[in-house]
């Protein structure tokens, strides 16, 4: 129920979780983080509350100035661990609030392509997917950008890849998504209240927007594939 995502220049492990807890007040039942280190995507997940997630955290910590967040308020799968985000498939990992509604139709698909799932839940059709279309040759954004041409349904999504310690691509149709801008750095988040301690320049996404996220800044296309040109509001929000 809740994203996070940060491009930064510090170890981002911390970062993540504390930013997830400013999302707390919205519930959940599971958490996790993934990051790219030195190129290597690799991620950590825990059921329960986020203290949970620390605590694994220092029994298996988990290096990357480059990483994603989410806190799971389970549809569609048991709240385990197997079934928490981020969702990997290959070289994407995936987090994701909402519901994909033709998740059965696309996982018969998939299957019916040798495709293998590890879980119950709709979100890790979004992984695979991303993770074919890489497969048949594209590269990330384009991957992404055919797997969310695929999706129906109400949702946030944040993806991130291996050997990419430079991209957060997010999506946003039907769950807010707003994108924080630091010095160097880049950030998203469910709302601007996750993102305070980091920054108070906000740009919120729009109905049907993508984004893709780089240190340099963030390009986003429009509900129609439209470069969009999106407000940076300067917020004031007590951390
Ligand atoms: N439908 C997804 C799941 O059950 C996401 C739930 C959420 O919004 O946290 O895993």
């Amino acid at each position: 129920c809740g994203i996070v995502g940060v491009l930064g220049s510090h170890e981002v492990a911390p970062i993540l979780v504390e930013a997830l807890k400013r999302l707390e007040y919205r519930g959940y039942d599971s958490a996790g983080i993934a990051t790219v280190n030195n190129g290597a995507l690799d991620r950590r997940r825990a059921v329960g509350k986020l203290v949970n997630l620390s605590d694994l955290l220092v029994h298996q910590p988990l290096a990357g100035k480059s990483g994603i967040g989410h806190t799971r308020w389970a549809t569609h799968g048991a709240p385990t661990v197997n079934n928490a985000h981020p969702h990997r498939a290959g070289n994407v990992a995936v987090v994701h609030n909402g519901i994909i509604e033709n998740y059965r139709e696309l996982r018969a698909e998939l299957a019916a392509n040798g495709v293998r799932f590890a879980t119950e839940t709709d979100t890790e059709t979004v992984a695979l997917l991303t993770e074919f279309y890489m497969r048949e040759g594209a590269d990330p954004v384009a991957a992404a950008n055919k797997a969310l041409d695929r999706l129906e349904g109400a949702f946030a999504l944040a993806f991130l890849f291996d050997g990419q310690d430079d991209l957060i691509i997010a999506a946003r149709k039907g769950s807010p998504l707003a994108i924080g801008h630091g010095d160097g750095e880049m950030f998203i988040g469910s709302d601007a209240i996750a993102l305070a301690p980091l920054t108070d320049r906000i740009t919120y996404l729009e109905e049907g927007d993508r984004a893709v996220l780089t240190r340099a800044g963030v390009t986003i296309h429009d509900a129609r594939g439209k470069l969009a040109n999106r407000a940076v509001k300067v917020i004031q929000i007590d951390t």
